[in-house]
């Protein structure tokens, strides 16, 4: 829809019109007593938008269409798309846990770590090997230490994985990493900084393993739903968003790293037939907030939840301060299951 300024004239109108039906479109033009509105009617994206907001004459343009639209929950088919990884389903009835550390740190550790997240009920183990950092001087993961290294930390992870029955995800940083990743993970996870890299986004995409998506952080929703509809233009709808915190406003201390878009979570569910899972670790960077947002996050409907876990928190090598015990990852998982039974039966009850 093209809202034209007041004062619009007849040629001006006349060369947005001409403008529209050479592109294959039509329009309906209606002439108000204070503005005059052309409807296109047709595909939209057959225009380009911004280069119509420049014409002399229009004040605005609003599209109609979204630039997604293979990802959209189609009101006539009620069911969500359950991504299965192994046993595990997600985007069901039941949260799913993924747990496991930041970065896979060594062989004892990652084996030592599955172990103890899987007795504390988590489906899924995760575990850095590529780690995004803000500094080149910090721990880049074991994969950015060479082939072979990346080979081994990917071998640990996927014994480690399949030593405690559970499939396992772990991030591609890069395009240059996707067919080695690939090769060993269930899942592949693109890290939030990642979620605008199209190309990457439709690299993973044509591999077919069910894709990890982390929402950037300051991203819109909007946004975050188009980058996805990259990965669904390939073919692959085995996508799992994930909320993992955006940028807040606000002048003087900052009490936590992001701030977790809990609306994002129902938001989501009802715009696209995808599942949200929320990873409060990263929103938070605080141990001591991990229980509370994952009660949040599976009160508002999330499918579930990615918390970093380690038996020895303070030594992580990387992110120690928001890295819970196996012990508080029980104690999570029993209340959100807890949460989760009375969200479903209240709405049965509605
Ligand atoms: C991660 O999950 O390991 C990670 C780096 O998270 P994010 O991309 O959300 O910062
Ligand atoms: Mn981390």
């Amino acid at each position: 829809m093209i809202i034209m300024e007041k004062n619009v004239t007849v040629q001006q109108l006349d060369n947005i019109v001409n403008l529209i039906l050479e592109s294959g479109l039509r329009v309906d033009v209606l002439k108000g007593e204070t503005k005059t509105i052309i409807d296109i009617i047709g595909d939209e994206r057959k225009l380009v938008f911004d280069n119509l907001t420049l014409m002399p004459g229009v004040k605005e343009v609003q599209p109609l269409e979204k630039p997604y639209k293979l990802i959209v929950n189609d009101k006539n088919e009620k069911s969500n798309h359950v991504v299965k990884v192994g046993d595990v389903s997600i985007g069901g009835n039941e949260p799913v846990i993924i747990a496991g550390p930041c970065a896979v740190e060594n062989k004892e550790q990652i084996f030592r770590i599955a172990k103890e997240v899987k007795a504390a009920g988590a489906h899924v183990l995760r575990g850095g090997i590529f780690k995004p950092r803000t500094s080149v001087y910090s721990f880049q993961g074991l994969g950015s230490q060479g082939e072979t290294e990346a080979k081994e930390a990917l071998e640990w992870l996927r014994s480690a994985g399949q030593a405690y029955g559970m499939p396992i995800v772990t991030e591609i940083r890069g395009e240059s990493q996707a067919e080695l990743v690939a090769e060993y993970a269930d899942i592949l996870q693109i890290g939030s900084r990642n979620m605008y890299n199209q190309d990457l986004l439709s690299k993973i995409g044509k591999i077919g393993k069910p894709v990890l998506l982390k929402r950037h952080f300051g991203a819109s929703i909007d946004e975050f739903l188009s980058y996805a509809e990259y990965i669904a233009a390939e073919g692959n709808k085995d996508i799992i968003l994930c909320e993992r915190g955006i940028l807040s406003a606000g002048k003087g201390n900052s009490y936590s790293r992001y701030m977790l878009d809990i609306s994002a979570i129902p938001i989501i569910k009802r715009t696209t037939y995808l599942p949200i899972i929320v990873d409060p670790s990263h929103a938070t960077g605080r141990n001591d907030l991990i229980f509370d947002m994952s009660c949040a996050a599976i009160a508002a409907g999330a499918n579930g939840l990615m918390i970093e876990s380690h038996y020895n928190p303070k030594d992580s090598f990387v992110d120690a301060k928001q890295a819970i015990t196996p012990d508080e990852l029980i104690k999570i998982i029993a209340t959100t299951v807890d949460i989760n039974m009375i969200i479903n039966s209240s709405k049965i009850i509605k």
